[in-house]
């Protein structure tokens, strides 16, 4: 048998290392990724939350910006959560940074203000066994716009969307790797088993 495809999570940034942990007890194959050549040996990617600024320009420092749009545009899962989010998104409100421009949506910045800085509840994720989710978000991006062939998953009691899938990307605002609760990593995995 052909071993199981690895994970990588893009690790320049961030809270990477969370979620090497929750596909690591989902016994999923996962490794760091830094380099163009650490990407070529990863089926499928995770952009972690951080700081979407600092993590553009470390993307660009270490000449992943190409490498990495290449890699989604071949049909690779990629998921980007919270700046991972704003960094996969087509444009983004502030003009910057400057994002990978893979899934078609707008997003915003700390899309929640100031008095709602960080916040949890449960949501209903389309497709997942098993009950609501409870999500995490940490000065969350919001997703402002979608466009037509991007599909919502999840949306708060308001409307406002917070997961959502583009063929093999997907993007959540909150953070799924600071809960104990393993299903998307596992919804994620799947992406690429499907695949390979
Ligand atoms: N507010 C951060 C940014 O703009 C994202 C926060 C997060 O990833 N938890 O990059």
């Amino acid at each position: 048998m052909a071993p199981a495809p690895t994970v990588g999570v893009l690790a320049l940034q961030g809270d990477f290392e969370e979620h090497l942990d929750a596909l690591d007890a989902l016994d999923v194959p996962a490794a760091p990724v830094r380099t163009a050549d650490e990407l070529a040996r990863v089926g499928a990617l995770i952009v972690p939350g951080g700081e979407s600024t600092a993590m553009a320009k470390l993307m660009d420092a270490y000449g992943l910006r190409e490498p990495l749009r290449a890699f989604a545009r071949s049909g690779s899962p990629v998921w980007g959560t919270c700046a991972g989010m704003i960094l996969l998104a087509e444009r983004i409100v502030e003009g910057r940074p400057e994002p990978l421009g893979l899934i078609d949506m707008l997003v915003r910045r700390n899309g929640f203000g100031r008095q709602v800085d960080s916040f949890e509840t449960d949501v209903d994720f389309a497709g997942l066994d098993g009950g609501p989710f409870h999500a995490v978000f940490i000065r969350a991006p919001a997703v402002v716009e979608i466009g037509p062939a991007v599909e919502v998953l999840a949306r708060l009691d308001d409307g406002t969307v917070v997961a959502a899938r583009q063929g093999n990307l997907l993007v959540t605002a909150f953070h799924p790797e600071l809960t104990t609760d393993r299903r998307l990593h596992a919804h994620f995995a799947a992406m690429l088993a499907v695949r390979a």
